[in-house]
């Protein structure tokens, strides 16, 4: 508690000291975004090439204190209402328009929906966020789109859709093959489509790609033709896509052979899926990005 009264003295103190919420300034949100780490652990199901996150320092905690991450997300919603946030370096900088808090997103340094406390963050957050009167603030789930179809998941989802939700879904790959190249999991990519497509059917999703340059190549055109194919399949099925980020390698990465597909590269391959698939909103990410779950 002593630690929650000094963030009136010192708030970048205080949510550094965090160990579950932290804030953003995001591109892809286009304003704050409040982060929500339910993976301390460091623990992921996927061992993407091109993740981010520090696993060669040792987890400061492994468990997940729901109570905790409530107070730490009422202190950052606190500052960010307030405006006291953009007091605080690096906030400081951020241009007027950045100054809106867009959304609570879960992210962070695994997996959400692998943390069995995802139900009740989810309902603890969409609690406080009504609480507040933050009916605009979205509440975002980022996943790698593996455990959608999970009866525990799906009632989070319903929660979470009942209050400004939305669910931003991976999907790297349009064949098993590179799947498993770039994702690194045992998980079937069958069932990566299947999920998306179920929960697409329930629910509008935003499908999140990152395009890399892997081995001193882009991704090839016959992957390229797949992933197309696997969009328009997911369409087929009566999933409703509201939207693609497209997005590229952006900071350090564990294999230092993903490396960021140049400008012109994603231009042209947004092109190309946007040709196939005119009606779906395509929205492009070169650089920096704030969230962890790339
Ligand atoms: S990028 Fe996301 S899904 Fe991939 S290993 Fe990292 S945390 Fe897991």
């Amino acid at each position: 508690m002593e630690r929650l009264v000094k963030a009136h003295l010192d708030h970048r103190r205080i949510w550094q000291g965090f160990d579950y919420c932290y804030p953003v300034i995001s591109r892809r949100s286009r304003g704050l975004s409040l982060g929500v780490n339910l993976n301390p652990d460091k623990i992921c199901n996927f061992d993407c090439v091109y993740c981010e996150v520090d696993r060669i320092n040792p987890a400061r905690r492994r468990d997940v204190d729901l109570d905790q991450m409530e107070r730490e997300m009422e202190v950052l919603l606190e500052l960010s209402v307030s405006g006291a946030l953009f007091d605080v370096s690096p906030f400081h900088t951020a241009r007027p328009e950045q100054r809106r808090l867009n959304d609570i997103a879960f992210s962070g340094d695994g997996e959400p929906t692998t943390a069995r406390e995802f139900p009740e963050a989810v309902a603890k957050l969409a609690r406080l966020k009504a609480s507040h009167n933050l009916d605009d603030v979205k509440l975002v789930l980022i996943t790698d789109s593996t455990r959608l179809q999970a009866p525990e998941v799906v009632q989070a989802l319903e929660t979470l859709m009942l209050h400004n939700g939305e669910i931003w879904a991976k999907l790297d790959a349009g064949t098993e093959a590179y799947y498993r190249e770039i994702n690194r999991t045992r998980v079937p990519f069958a069932r990566i489509l299947e999920n998306l497509i179920r929960t697409g059917q329930r629910w509008p999703i935003t499908i999140q790609t990152m395009f890399l340059e892997w081995d001193g190549q882009g991704p090839p055109k016959a992957e390229i033709q797949a992933y197309t194919a696997s969009l328009l399949s997911i369409l087929k099925d009566g999933a409703i896509i509201q939207g693609l980020q497209l997005y590229t390698v952006a900071r350090p990465t564990p294999e230092a052979a993903a490396r960021p597909l140049k400008a012109e590269a994603l231009d042209a391959l947004a092109a190309d899926i946007s040709g196939a698939i005119p009606n779906i909103p395509v929205q492009i990410f070169y650089g920096p990005d704030g969230g962890a779950h790339a």
